[in-house]
């Protein structure tokens, strides 16, 4: 049997993720109308998926879409599909989409539209490089391209409108870069494809607030910085900035805390991933293994039924 790339869950059915498929006519595909969101997984429990869920829900009135499924029967489709695909940790998407206009036309009115929840579980990725533990990842500032406006996308809501990020991704790979980070249309560091972006600088740790997605594992980072008693907060960070950091690191939901070492042509310190990037990162690891906001898939699969009182 070949190796499982994932399961998904589509119009009622389990199916290998290769299989599943979105109609033509949805406007999920002709117009990007679809919300999503990405929780993470490693043996065999959930990553604060509660927080994912509540993004999730959020992203879904924001475009005015209503999954047709309670978010019970999610959590349990999700997790199936992360138990069925066999993987020790891998990183599970779930999408609502618009679905086709009434009588399965390609236009009409969207608020009769019958929306769809798909879910799909694939392995466990890293956003940027991890096979180069002594380097870190290189980051390029892209030039020929902004990150789009909240005023156009409200860049809050997790979405698949990526011209964007993916023209820089384009800019980024040409120049021998690993990934892009985009400035907004003021000139400040917004985020890259997948990834918020902080520095530390003269020992405060700082991230960019506006015009991005809150990731959940930025809001984590602030955790582990609480935790580690550095003082930590959003801030307008220029191309400038991130140069002249102490430090650079990136947070995602696909590899945690990774450092970065490279921006456009210029090192950053010593070129090395930095101290506190590297304990940031182990504590992030280690915070999970001991179970930090962790659903074992089991308390979704397998709920424990109360024990009916007695009689007396
Ligand atoms: N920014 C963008 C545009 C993203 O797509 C993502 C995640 O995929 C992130 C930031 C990081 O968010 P999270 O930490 O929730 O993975």
């Amino acid at each position: 049997m070949s190796e499982s790339k994932g399961i998904a869950y589509s119009q009622g059915r389990y199916m290998p993720v290769d299989e599943a498929t979105i109609p033509l006519l949805d406007p999920a595909f002709t117009k990007s109308d679809v919300v999503f969101d990405v929780v993470s997984a490693w043996d065999g429990a959930f990553f604060k998926l509660e927080d994912h869920l509540a993004r999730f829900r959020r992203s879904c009135e924001y475009i005015r879409v209503k999954p047709p499924c309670s978010e019970d029967e999610m959590r349990r489709i999700m997790a199936e599909c992360a138990v069925r695909s066999g993987f020790d940790n891998c990183c599970v998407y779930f999408l609502c989409t618009r679905g086709r206009y009434a009588g399965g036309a390609a236009t009409g009115d969207p608020r009769e539209s019958e929306n769809e929840f798909i879910a799909y579980a694939v392995p466990y990725y890293w956003i940027v490089p991890n096979d180069r533990p002594n380097a870190g990842a290189h980051l390029w500032v892209a030039e020929t391209i902004r990150r789009a406006p909240n005023e156009a996308i409200n860049q809050r809501v997790k979405n698949f409108n990526r011209m964007d990020l993916t023209r820089a991704h384009f800019e980024a790979l040409d120049n021998g870069a690993d990934a892009p980070v985009l400035l907004s249309l003021d000139g400040y560091i917004t985020e890259g494809p997948g990834f918020n972006v902080w520095i530390l600088k003269d020992g405060k740790v700082l991230t960019p607030g506006e015009n991005l997605l809150e990731g959940i594992t930025r809001q984590s980072v602030f955790e582990l910085c609480a935790d580690a008693g550095l003082q930590a907060e959003a801030a307008d960070l220029t191309k400038a900035d991130l140069q002249d950091a102490d430090e650079v690191f990136v947070s995602s939901t696909g590899g945690g805390v990774m450092a970065v070492t490279l921006i456009n042509d210029k090192p950053i310190g010593n070129g090395a991933p930095g101290i506190t990037t590297s304990k940031l990162s182990d504590n992030y690891w280690k915070k999970r293994s001991e179970g930090w906001d962790s659903t074992p898939f089991s308390d979704i699969l397998e709920p424990e039924i109360p024990q009916a009182a007695g009689a007396d």
